[in-house]
């Protein structure tokens, strides 16, 4: 099968076309013709390397997937060939206490699937949603990994209440693009923090009441501003190095800081003092169980919630697709069509 691979690790300029065996099904799997599939900051970083981050040759990305079942593994009960799904790119062991409680992101053995930049993948029959027939799988591959993120972020871990105060930092990414619209779903007041003011007026296209544009000075002065002084409640976090310090001044005491990401760097500058004086709560996220995924696909399905696409791109130009996020001057999710027929 035709797959767009990696033979060493570097930049976008890596990504070839090539081909890859097609992979065997489990008894518990399907195999899907994938129609399209999304690319995440998690395939940059693991094109990126280093060696630990999962280098392994041909390296394959792709956590988002939709597709067609082609073949249905011996052991799988409510699955037919034909059927339109999507995937939950979340791995777990199934067995530890984390997985039976339901918790399978806190699993010790965590990882992430990978492989949709390819015609056909194996993927775990427990972790598929079959999606309508009005979502294409264009939609469907753009919301599996960052919606789920969004909604673990601020319903399970922030625990965000209507009417406050919700500050999303890096808003033109896609789990931020996400959360502006959960957030507002959820009767919050959203301020965005991005840079530049196209993506301003994006992310107040999403339903952000005001947004920031964190390169025209301290944001964080803005966001006092703009909250006669207080702070907000929540601070949702993916930029990282860059506004990390600014995020913790933007909170009010007891406010709360989600982080999911950190795409600037990893390190950030913490007042201590600002930490303990105003009680403050930092709290760290990632992608959901399956529970909570199920809750915010079926919003999508119900068009409770929009997936948000920057750009398209065929198989055959996956290199550029790669260097379009790189590029940072995306808003919203960059798709791979896989099929012909991804619409
Ligand atoms: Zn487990």
């Amino acid at each position: 099968m035709k797959a767009a691979v990696f033979f060493e690790c570097g930049g976008a300029e890596k990504i070839q076309l090539a081909e890859i065996d097609t992979p065997q099904i489990q008894p518990d799997q399907l195999l899907l013709a994938v129609k399209a599939a999304a690319l995440n900051h998690l395939d940059l970083w693991v094109l990126a390397g280093p060696a630990g981050e999962g280098a392994k040759f041909p390296g394959c990305g792709g956590a988002d997937m939709a597709g067609v079942v082609v073949e249905v593994g011996s052991a799988v009960s409510g699955f037919a060939v034909n059927d339109r799904v999507l995937v939950n790119p979340n791995l777990s062991c199934g067995r530890c206490a984390q997985c039976i409680a339901g918790e399978e992101s806190l699993c010790p053995d965590y990882d992430i699937l990978t492989g949709g930049f390819a015609e056909y993948a194996a993927v775990a029959a427990n972790k598929a949603m079959k999606i309508p027939d009005h979502l294409s799988f264009t939609d469907a591959a753009a919301v599996p990994l960052v919606f789920q993120t969004a909604w673990r972020a601020l319903i399970s871990q922030a625990k965000i209440r209507p009417g406050e105060d919700v500050l999303i930092l890096g808003a033109s990414g896609g789990v931020a693009s996400a959360a502006i619209q959960i957030a507002k779903l959820s009767g919050a007041n959203v301020i965005a923090v991005t840079s530049s003011p196209e993506k301003m007026t994006q992310a107040k296209a999403l339903g952000a009441d005001e947004a920031v544009n964190r390169l025209e000075g301290d944001f964080w002065g803005a966001i006092r501003e703009w909250s006669g002084g207080r702070g907000v409640d929540v601070v949702v976090e993916n930029v990282g190095a860059a506004t990390w310090a600014g995020s913790i001044d933007s909170l009010k005491k007891g406010g709360r800081l989600v982080t999911y990401g950190r795409t600037t760097g990893r390190i950030g500058e913490t007042n201590i003092s600002t930490l303990f004086w105003n009680q403050l709560h930092l709290i760290g996220s990632t992608m959901s169980n399956q529970r909570e995924f199920s809750e915010v696909m079926n919003l999508i399905f119900q068009g409770k919630l929009q997936p948000v696409i920057d750009s398209v791109y065929p198989l055959s130009e996956a290199s550029a697709a790669y260097a379009r996020l790189k590029s940072g001057r995306q808003f919203g999710k960059v798709v791979i069509q896989v099929g012909q027929d991804a619409g």
